[in-house]
């Protein structure tokens, strides 16, 4: 499979990110593109990085581990943007350049424990809960400081700052407010010590001029790079 539209859809994506770094008074080099090619086949990666693209995201450990033993890592950042099952979480650290779905005080304890087995320090994002969505993972907003803090203070995973997802609907301010929440959150934990927050992972392709617009610097995009996917 080959992606022939893919260099002018990303050219389009970047001229949309420009315009929403610049409604904010943002500098759109501070916003990282991670091509999500999940499900789509070990080509897409080598499109991807052929268009000029830097970082690419998949949602299971599996797939990653399977693109990676075909095409090698081209150089690129391999972000893991999916749950992360416990068993799955010592080929994750061994793989992945950065974990965003670190979305639990005993997931993180185990990422650490087998980092500092290994003699790693992976870097991770903290999902956060936002939505309150009852069938999306991360850590409820209410308790979030206190748990970010026991998940900072583990060895073995430094964490970068926080990822999360707005629901999937049509009202704009429903997902701003998901996104703007997202970011007040990172704003409070910073000072928690170990915490680094200078990454926000926000936005999909339905939604990431919004999410720009309220702080994002890492916008996962699938659909609107490579089209859709068939399951
Ligand atoms: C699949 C996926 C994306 C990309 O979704 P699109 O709507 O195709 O851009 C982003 N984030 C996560 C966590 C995903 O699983």
């Amino acid at each position: 499979m080959s992606y022939p539209s893919l260099s002018s859809q990303v050219a389009d994506v970047r001229e949309k990110i420009a315009a929403a770094c610049t409604r904010v008074g943002r500098d759109p080099g501070d916003v990282t593109i991670v091509a999500v090619t999940k499900t789509h086949p070990d080509s897409a990666v080598v499109a991807v990085r052929d268009a000029g693209l830097t970082d690419v995201g998949e949602n299971r450990v599996q797939e990653m581990e399977s693109k990676l033993g075909s095409v090698g890592r081209l150089g690129l950042r391999w972000h893991l943007i999916g749950h992360l099952q416990r068993n799955k979480v010592r080929k994750a650290i061994e793989i992945a350049d950065l974990i965003h779905s670190v979305d639990s005080l005993r997931l993180a304890q185990k990422i650490s424990e087998e980092a500092s087995a290994l003699g790693r320090t992976v870097e991770g994002l903290i999902q956060v809960n936002v939505a309150g969505e009852a069938t999306k993972g991360g850590l409820e907003p209410e308790r979030a400081l206190d748990d970010i803090a026991a998940i900072c203070a583990l060895p073995g995973l430094r964490i970068v700052g926080l990822m999360s997802m707005a629901p999937f609907v049509d009202d704009e301010d429903v997902v701003r407010s998901v996104f703007r929440r997202t970011r007040e959150l990172l704003d409070r934990a910073v000072g928690t010590p170990g915490f680094d927050g200078r990454e926000l992972s926000m936005g999909m392709s339905g939604d990431y001029e919004i999410a720009i617009e309220e702080g994002s610097t890492l916008v996962r995009l699938g659909t609107v790079l490579l089209g859709a996917r068939t399951p």
